[in-house]
């Protein structure tokens, strides 16, 4: 048995078989490539789920960690140490509606904060609990703790797992009749949204669809909250994802590429919002720590760089135009869509559903790619990567097309 196949053949007995893991183990990665243990080569068009967003093995985030790690690895908010001081101050000033952050170690975990703020400050205002009602949108996605994954209206995630968390309410996406429906009945107390919803299959809100749910949000007295774990760090080329449709969001959750590769996440939050709590109100012992807000104040200000979202937006046009190319052949693709280097290839009528057989066959060819939902290839690279990478990542991806343009998948 290869050392690759008796480490798949342990996980499998020893994980919950919570995941599906692709048949290869990865070693190391140097910038958008990777190498399994064999010694074959990918393309890294997944980036950890939009995590590794400055590409593997940035030399500026190598050396925030082993300085961090020479020093100090965890004090808990007992005590202070200076990255998590820092990062904050750093976050509020690039986020123009930010006045305080909380710091945790997920995404969820960031939604599950905002949910928990949302709550106190309509508490705050004398709302009794039924009048506390969170709208979220159908194909969202925030998260695996209860009250996120309640906020995450997909049946298929909620499943079992009832009873589920009160309060919640869900609204068909980029759909204003929808909204106003919604927040009629007067209970709302905030609109948690996607700006680009990711898993639910790189789904961009329509143009003027977030100003008008700030619009609706005000009139009816709501919070406007913004998820963007997957969409923020520079990914639509904007360091902020709401940044593009001039709203100013009551707070906005992050992870995935805050921390490039170490777990943090960060919730950050406007005036509404960033006097409801007070001490004891919530905590989290490794929020704040010094190794991931280390790395975390490097890759801020790398991902805001303005040489970094012009290769995002380089690289957008080029991949778009690549993927629209490579569907045309065989009428692979309905649709080419998503923004900056968050895009999503929606598999035509004809193929619909083999997503995951894509994606076998992109690692066969070497190339890592992410599926969202089953018709919907999603490709999520390093903000950094080159226009070689580009243009080898999607030779990759015709080849892995082959097999679904002769029907022979
Ligand atoms: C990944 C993701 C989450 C959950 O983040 P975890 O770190 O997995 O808890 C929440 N919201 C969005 C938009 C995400 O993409």
């Amino acid at each position: 048995m290869s050392h690759a196949s008796e480490l798949i053949d342990s996980a499998r007995r020893h994980w919950l078989p919570v995941y599906r893991p692709r048949e290869l183990v990865l070693e190391r990665g140097e910038g958008a490539r990777v190498w399994d243990s064999e010694g074959r080569e990918y393309v890294d068009f997944a980036a950890g789920i939009a995590v590794s967003a400055l590409g593997h093995g940035d030399p500026d985030l190598l050396a925030a960690l082993h300085d961090q790690a020479a020093k100090l690895w965890h004090a808990s908010n007992v005590f202070l140490t200076e990255p998590p001081v820092r990062l904050a101050e750093e976050l509020v000033a690039a986020a123009e509606f930010a006045q305080r952050v909380f710091f945790c170690n997920s995404g969820a975990e960031a939604n599950e904060a905002v949910i928990k703020l949302a709550r106190r400050w309509a508490s705050q205002q004398g709302r009794p609990p039924e009048r506390r009602v969170i709208v979220s949108f159908r194909g969202s996605f925030h998260g695996r703790t209860l009250a996120a994954v309640t906020a995450t209206a997909q049946p298929k995630y909620q499943a079992g797992y009832e009873p589920l968390p009160q309060g919640f309410r869900y609204c068909e996406f980029n759909d204003l009749d929808a909204l106003d429906e919604a927040l009629a009945p007067g209970d709302v107390c905030a609109v948690l949204v996607e700006p680009v919803q990711g898993e639910g299959g790189v789904v961009p809100a329509a143009e003027g669809f977030l100003a008008a749910l700030r619009e609706r949000c005000d009139a009816h007295g709501a919070l406007l909250l913004l998820d963007e774990i997957q969409c923020g760090m520079g990914r639509t080329g904007k360091l902020f994802a709401h940044e593009h449709a001039g709203v100013r969001p009551d707070a906005v959750s992050l992870a995935k590429a805050l921390g490039c590769g170490m777990p943090i996440g960060a919730l950050l939050v406007g005036p509404a919002l960033a006097e409801v709590m007070e001490f004891g109100a919530h905590g989290t012992t490794f929020g704040g720590n010094p190794l991931a807000c280390a790395v975390a104040r490097v890759a801020l200000r790398k991902l805001g760089s303005r040489e970094v979202l012009a290769n995002v937006a380089a690289r957008s046009i080029q991949l778009r135009e690549g993927l629209a190319a490579l569907g045309r052949d065989g009428d692979l693709f309905r649709e080419v869509r998503g923004q900056g280097l968050m895009l999503g290839a929606v598999l035509s009528p004809a193929h619909a559903g083999r997503a995951g057989e894509v994606l076998d066959h992109a690692a066969a060819q070497g190339l890592l790619l992410l599926q969202a939902g089953p018709d919907v290839l999603r490709l999520v690279p390093a903000l950094t990567i080159s226009e070689a990478d580009c243009s080898e990542g999607l030779a990759r991806l015709d080849r892995a097309l082959a097999a679904l343009r002769q029907g022979q998948v």
